[in-house]
């Protein structure tokens, strides 16, 4: 599904030209936004081109490469995927060769597992499949939702956890370093990459934005938001942070420059309720119950895009004391907003932060 809105192209150009013209001038920047579906999300795209021809390809090249990225590397579902392989090889003694960029996305999340105390964990696919997350619909309405039972989830829980998960080095590099891996997931044990997989997608779109004529962008796949570059008149990006009391208003924005990736994960957007009781899509590896952390939501600002999307679920789940040390041991910037409705950030995000 796809709408591109060019303002040089059409009807469009008579309403914005006039406003972007001035905008262009100086720099002879084109500027192009699209909004597609790709990796089950909305992506967002604004772009800043020398031209509208290379805006185009530029946005066009970005969802064939999110959909690429989910058709031959993350999707649990399609049996083109590596994950839908290492899957399908669970409990077999020869394990599943990864591909080099697998080996890399597996072992950064093995890390990310360790630093935040199992909080943050891959191996959680059996249980993520038994709340049926990938059917609640947006806005919480899933008829017939029944939780998992009781037994049933202590037991798959069991048999997931990062700590059992194998991981050998069958390539090595010059310097020793593990170049190719085998994994061998436990009997049981599934692979889900959905708390990373729009982080991935925004290192590859960095990527591409970099062989690209590009000279600015903010691309949003979901909760997960790339800056890139400049804007023609050397204005800051504006990403704004969403109110989870009240979704459709943000409670303020970051003000980036150059090259951010900004992730969110809350507990408002994928839900479900049952006898007013509120099941989110966030779950907490210790209880394999959605977390109940006291927070609503979590944005994490760095320089990288799995890192980013991996620590807001992480710290969602830990909550604002462990989340801030976390967030701060990684490098990376943290706005927590409590359960209360208050606003706690590290105190390197209060450079960006901006509200009124
Ligand atoms: P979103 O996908 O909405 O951006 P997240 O990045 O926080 O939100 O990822 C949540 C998804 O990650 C869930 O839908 C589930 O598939 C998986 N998941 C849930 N809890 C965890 C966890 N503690 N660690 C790793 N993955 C998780
Ligand atoms: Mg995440």
């Amino acid at each position: 599904m796809r709408k591109i809105f060019n303002i040089f192209s059409k009807a469009l150009a008579c309403v914005l030209s006039g406003i972007l013209l001035c905008g262009c001038g100086a720099s002879g920047s084109v500027l192009c936004q699209s909004m597609d579906t790709a990796m089950g999300t909305v992506v967002a795209q604004t772009i800043f081109c020398p031209d509208e021809e290379s805006g185009e390809e530029a946005s066009d090249a970005i969802i064939e490469l999110l959909n690429q990225l989910e058709r031959q590397e993350l999707s649990w579902r399609l049996e083109t995927s590596e994950v839908f392989a290492v899957n399908g090889a669970a409990g077999s003694g020869d394990g599943f060769l990864l591909s080099k960029e697998m080996t890399l996305v597996i072992n950064e999340c093995l890390r990310l597992s360790e630093e935040s105390e199992g909080a943050f964990d891959v191996t959680l696919g059996s249980v993520t499949r038994l709340w049926n997350i990938d059917s609640w619909a947006a806005g919480g309405v899933t008829e017939g939702f029944v939780p998992p039972d009781r037994e049933l989830l202590i037991k798959t829980l069991g048999d997931s956890g990062s700590s059992k998960l194998r991981l050998e080095p069958e390539v090595r590099g010059d310097n020793g370093e593990t170049v190719q891996a085998r994994i061998f997931l436990t009997e049981g044990m599934q692979l889900d990459l959905g708390a990373v997989g729009k982080g991935i997608a925004l290192d590859l779109i960095l990527d591409s934005l970099g062989s690209s004529e590009v000279n600015g962008a903010v691309v949003s796949v979901g909760g997960s938001v790339l800056t890139y570059g400049r804007k023609p008149n050397g204005a800051a990006w504006k990403v704004g942070i969403r109110d989870p009391l009240n979704p459709s208003e943000n409670i303020g924005m970051l003000l980036l420059e150059g090259q951010w990736c900004v992730s969110t994960s809350g507990d408002y957007e994928r839900y479900v309720e049952v006898d007013g009781v509120r099941y989110h899509h966030i779950l907490d590896p210790a209880t394999g119950m959605p977390a109940d952390s006291g927070v609503r939501s979590v944005t994490i600002l760095s320089k990288e895009g799995l890192l980013s999307d991996a620590l807001s679920t992480a710290c969602f789940v830990l909550g604002v004391e462990k989340g801030m040390a976390l967030a701060d041991r990684c490098g990376a910037e943290a706005l927590f907003v409590t359960a209360e409705g208050e606003t706690v950030m590290t105190e390197g995000m209060e450079e960006y932060y901006w509200s009124e």
